[in-house]
């Protein structure tokens, strides 16, 4: 069953614990047993009372029973409570810290195709359900699995004749309930799928206020929003249906149970069959059972509304990262910085290749240009070269050894890449420089932001390092983003390089100051660079010309135009078209920095 097996899966969370978790359990279940006692003494009481003549000595002793049954009771639930609700919420944020970690190492293309919304609202909602059922399993579950397995037995064996009815009406009401679960569980799923796809839509449109306020969308959004919330509304309704059913019926079970006990009780007491203690005792027994049947309702509701979300949950955590280290594989340490692509061919869909037979040398320090037009693989080939997918063929090799034998973290620490977007954390600048170098000081700081022309703008701006830069850098200009992820990269002092030219104009002033920038970093460094920029492609020692996923040109900028082929076609429509004047800032330069 479904939701046994996720049921377990929660309570083998507890595995670090599992001392602590039993010892509590074990307690549970001691207390749920003297909790039988109650009702028994009461009707030993009452038999007492009603028995002639009556006398403290007969009744002292029961209450004396009673007495210390009570304070144990309190005192021992307390402490459960207590150590199970810390234990739970600790576990709680283990989980959560364990589902960051995790998904943070699931490669690139596992995020492309999940929201991170989405991703967000499974790990809090996850772990949410987790707290919740630890909780109670160690408050509820264990005391009503008790309560069915010897209260039951038990009633058979203090009058079975009122015990056989006792667990009739048990069996009658457990089976309703079931059937009302079956009815209901595809819907709870359904349920949970538009709950992640509302998470997901929010966050989208949060992500993008600019594009909502541009384009005046405030509107349209929060329509789109309400249609996700009428269709997770148009699902949850009829289950809520079903669960007024239940309710219903757990009250009619309380009257019918209690009436039941009372007339069947009295018949048997006129027959001499039950005496009126045994009555009372069953009517405890009643209660208690009532009592437990609901909160076991509560705790199957509970399962059965937390399943979809704790199955979203483990989907997660059971997702295999495509791109993880081989048993064995190496740290070399600083790496000199020669790349090698032999035949390498990669497809995202298994189908069209989005680079085929790929094969190029780069000796340590020299600069390739990947040129060509948009969707040609340039991108591709270097996601492949610091391995954000491994290649369906052929290899790539990093000083002669192929990288997928390098362990992922001495691969990743041994290439900068500056993104396009110059992608920043919402954090001070500082914080997003010592990304590149989690040591580095003030000094060190200060002289990568200087190298990369960005030291004026941090020092121009209120609190200088300390200025929070906003979500994903909002609070910068295109321009400062890049600067300082190339500062970053100065920190980083990786032995390659992988730069993605920004594409979008910047002012004339920028530009030369983002020139100089690039030209420092790259020194000494085997670098590529997706080449949007004339500047850039004269510079650089070979030129890769891709096309529909290979290279079909290879060679200097001279040596290229000379072949008069793609690339002078090309370079011509691109590079060559005529340059802006100094001092024309260029359509964009509002953007720039
Ligand atoms: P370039 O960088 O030259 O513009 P890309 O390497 O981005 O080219 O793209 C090469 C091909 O792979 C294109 O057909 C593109 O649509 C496809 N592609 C790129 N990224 C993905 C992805 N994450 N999933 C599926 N296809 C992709």
């Amino acid at each position: 069953m479904k939701l046994l097996r996720i049921y377990l899966r929660v309570l083998g969370l507890l595995g670090n614990v599992r001392r602590v978790a039993w010892i509590l359990a074990i307690s549970n279940l001691a207390i749920a047993s003297t909790q039988f006692a109650e009702p028994i003494l009461f009707g030993k009481v009452i038999d007492s009372l009603t028995s002639k003549p009556g006398s403290w000595a007969a009744l002292a002793p029961l209450l004396a029973a009673w007495v210390a049954f009570g304070l144990f009771n309190i005192v021992a639930s307390t402490l459960i409570a207590l150590h199970s609700d810390r234990l739970a919420h600790r576990q709680r944020y283990y989980v959560l810290r364990d589902y960051f970690q995790h998904i943070l190492q699931l490669p690139a293309s596992y995020h492309g195709d999940i929201h991170s919304g989405r991703l967000m609202k499974i790990m809090l909602q996850g772990t949410d359900s987790l707290w919740s059922m630890w909780v109670n399993f160690f408050r509820d579950h264990l005391a009503s699995l008790v309560m069915f397995f010897i209260l039951l037995p038990l009633s058979l064996f203090l009058n079975w004749r009122l015990g056989v009815m006792l667990i009739l009406l048990t069996a009658l009401f457990a089976v309703l309930t079931w059937f009302v679960i079956r009815k209901t569980d595809a819907l709870q799923a359904r349920v949970e799928e538009h709950f992640s796809e509302l998470a997901e839509r929010a966050s989208d449109t949060l992500g993008n206020v600019a594009l909502v306020h541009s384009f005046v969308r405030v509107d349209a959004e929060v329509h789109g929003l309400k249609n996700v919330i009428d269709k997770l509304l148009a699902a949850q309704i009829p289950v809520l249906s079903w669960w007024a059913v239940i309710s219903v019926l757990t009250r009619a079970a309380t009257t019918i149970t209690i009436l039941s006990i009372i007339s069947v009780g009295a018949w048997l007491n006129f027959q001499g069959l039950a005496t009126v203690g045994e009555i009372v005792t069953f009517m405890g027994f009643a209660g208690m059972l009532i009592d437990k049947l609901q909160s076991t309702l509560h705790f199957v509701n509970g399962v059965f509304y937390d399943a979809p979300r704790l199955k979203e949950f483990f989907d997660v955590l059971d997702t295999v990262p495509t791109v993880r280290d081989r048993p064995g594989a190496l740290d070399p340490g600083r790496m000199k910085g020669e790349v090698e692509f032999r035949g390498v061919t990669f497809s995202y869909d298994q189908r069209m290749p989005a680079v085929e037979n790929l094969s190029f040398v780069a000796r340590p320090g020299e600069t390739i240009a990947l040129v060509g037009p948009t969707g040609a693989g340039k991108s591709t080939a270097l996601a492949l070269l610091h391995r954000t997918f491994d290649p369906q063929g052929g290899a790539i090799l990093v000083d002669g050894t192929d990288i997928r034998d390098l362990r992922l973290s001495a691969l990743r620490r041994n290439i900068g890449v500056v993104f396009q977007e110059g992608l920043l954390f919402n954090r001070s600048i500082a914080e997003n420089l010592q990304i590149g170098k989690p040591d580095a000081g003030v000094d060190e700081l200060r002289l990568a932001a200087q190298r990369a022309q960005a030291l004026d703008f941090i020092e121009d701006g209120r609190h200088g390092f300390d200025s929070r830069v906003g979500e994903r850098g909002r609070l910068l200009s295109g321009g400062e983003r890049q600067r300082l992820a190339i500062a970053r990269a100065f920190l980083k002092d990786a032995p390659i390089l992988i730069l993605d030219e920004a594409t979008s104009a910047l002012d004339a002033r920028t530009e030369t100051r983002l020139l100089a920038a690039l030209d420092e970093v790259m020194k000494g460094r085997t670098t590529f660079v997706i080449a949007h920029r004339l500047a850039t492609v004269r510079r650089a020692d070979r030129i890769l010309m891709f096309d529909k996923g290979h290279i079909v040109e290879s060679g200097s900028f001279d040596e290229l135009i000379a072949l008069n082929g793609r690339f002078a076609e090309l370079a011509r429509a691109q590079f060559l078209a005529p340059e802006r004047k100094p001092d024309d800032p260029g359509p964009q330069a509002a953007a720039g920095a």
